[in-house]
């Protein structure tokens, strides 16, 4: 039933326009998707409220939009090319490739640590396909390293190599004493930025969940070394008022998981996943972590930073709070879907929902409403996207409204003629009430925005 809850969103969301699967007239792109009219909305709105209340509400932080393609030294130093990789197996039976973590572990015969400072095993023995069933003996896992690789300019040779970048963390960190330099930005302050990544993944799937070209809203907050725990603590905050206020979802779809010491990166002493409870399983959503001095350090010989005050130079240490762009899509779509009887209903928050507000004429053969409709329509197109739809009965027209998410519906009929009037149906409550035509923009912008 829950994995139904799957399918029934990747059907809504093909049928009326969020996301389609890309390339589809060519047999698709393994694992690529396109949004439509009305995804691109959704997104949109929720890249516009994380730049909005993370970077343009406050003092403390700057936005970036770096490039794509940044210099290979980048992942050379930050580790990236050496390590940023996924151990993949090859079944010998059926010539799948997949990582090695789908392996069921009993059917593992040898394992061996990764290497001397490593908690990670990596599978040296026999294992069992879990795909054909077959026993493989002598085809370990080998490293895959996730980084799209192309090349820059015309001759495809390895000095012309350059990668998408798998993050948009790093730019921050290239870019910080760039940013030191045309700002007034003193420790704490933070950097942010909304972008694509790409990672070549062995076993992309799940819709929108996975996908090898992706898009990240990032923030690197930077901090000193004796504050960590204090910020780590207040962004955890933030990170919980966006998910519930912001966004909508419901507490009791996410986990908030400590990652224990084994599992962390060696710099980091603390990070948190916080995961939603997909109808595939609870997995990643968004990611907390402290990274200690590990990033500047890896690109700057010289303490990057100089205190105001004491003239004293350092490495600020930072907290790296980050969330994924199609997850929230995904999320928000699956917390606010609702069904009663055959009715479907998103029930995204007002100031995420593609149309903000339908207008319909109530039967549409009536010249005088038609044109009244429309008048009301124009009037509220500028303050917000607003739907426009006159076939059908007006039941069904609810409907359609409510399957997209558009909170609120306004009717013109012939009381409108006489009394300058329109009727507003609320998404969620189904209730109707009167609004006088000059009060209504304001009437939708405090019930959407306010
Ligand atoms: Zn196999």
């Amino acid at each position: 039933m829950e994995e139904n809850l799957m399918q029934k969103i990747t059907a809504l969301a093909k049928r009326r326009g969020f996301v389609y699967p890309g390339s589809e007239i060519y047999g698709g792109l393994a694992n690529s998707w396109d949004y439509g009219p009305l995804g691109v909305e959704l997104k949109n709105n929720i890249k516009q409220e994380w730049w909005k209340r993370f970077v343009q509400q406050r003092s403390d932080v700057v936005g970036i939009d770096a490039a794509l393609l940044m210099n290979p030294k980048v992942w050379e130093a930050s580790g990236h090319l050496a390590t940023f990789s996924d151990p993949l197996v090859e079944c010998k039976e059926c010539q799948r490739r997949f990582r090695a973590d789908e392996i069921d572990e009993s059917t593992i015969s040898q394992r061996k640590p990764r290497n001397d400072e490593s908690k990670e095993w990596i599978i040296v023995g026999a294992w069992r396909c879990p795909y054909c069933n077959a026993e493989n003996t002598k085809n370990p896992p080998r490293q895959f390293n996730l980084m799209l690789k192309t090349f820059l300019g015309p001759a495809e040779e390895s000095a012309n190599v350059v990668y998408f970048r798998p993050e948009t963390a790093q730019a921050m960190f290239v870019n910080f004493k760039n940013i030191l330099a045309t700002s007034r930005l003193r420790v704490p302050f933070g950097i942010a930025q909304i972008g694509k990544a790409f990672r070549n993944e062995i076993t992309p799937g799940n819709f929108i969940f996975r996908t090898r070209e992706f898009e990240q809203m990032e923030l690197e907050y930077f901090v000193q070394e004796r504050e960590w725990e204090k910020w780590f603590d207040y962004w955890l905050g933030e990170m919980k008022e966006w998910l519930y206020k912001d966004l909508g979802i419901s507490e009791s779809s996410v986990e908030f998981v400590e990652i224990p010491e084994k599992d962390r990166a060696h710099y980091s002493q603390r990070t948190i996943d916080i995961e939603y409870k997909y109808p595939f399983g609870q997995k990643e959503l968004y990611g907390l972590a402290y990274r200690s001095d590990f990033d500047l350090k890896n690109h700057f010989q010289e303490p990057p930073y100089k205190d105001p005050e004491t003239g004293e130079a350092s490495y600020p240490h930072v907290i790296e709070p980050t969330w994924g762009v199609d997850r929230s899509v995904l999320a928000v779509l699956l917390d606010s879907y609702a069904q009663e009887g055959d009715r479907v209903i998103l029930k995204l928050k007002p100031k995420l929902a593609p149309y903000k507000a339908a207008v319909f004429p109530l039967v549409a053969n009536k010249p005088e409403l038609t044109k009244k409709a429309r008048e009301v329509h124009d009037m509220l197109q500028p303050r917000c996207m607003v739907a426009w739809d006159d076939r059908g009965n007006i039941g069904k027209r609810y409907y359609a409204q409510d399957e997209i998410g558009t909170p609120f519906c306004v009717t013109v009929d012939f009381e409108t003629l006489e009394k300058n009037d329109v009727t507003v149906r609320d998404r969620d409550t189904a209730k109707q009430e009167r609004v006088s035509l000059p009060d209504l923009p304001a009437f939708l912008m405090n019930k959407i925005y306010g």
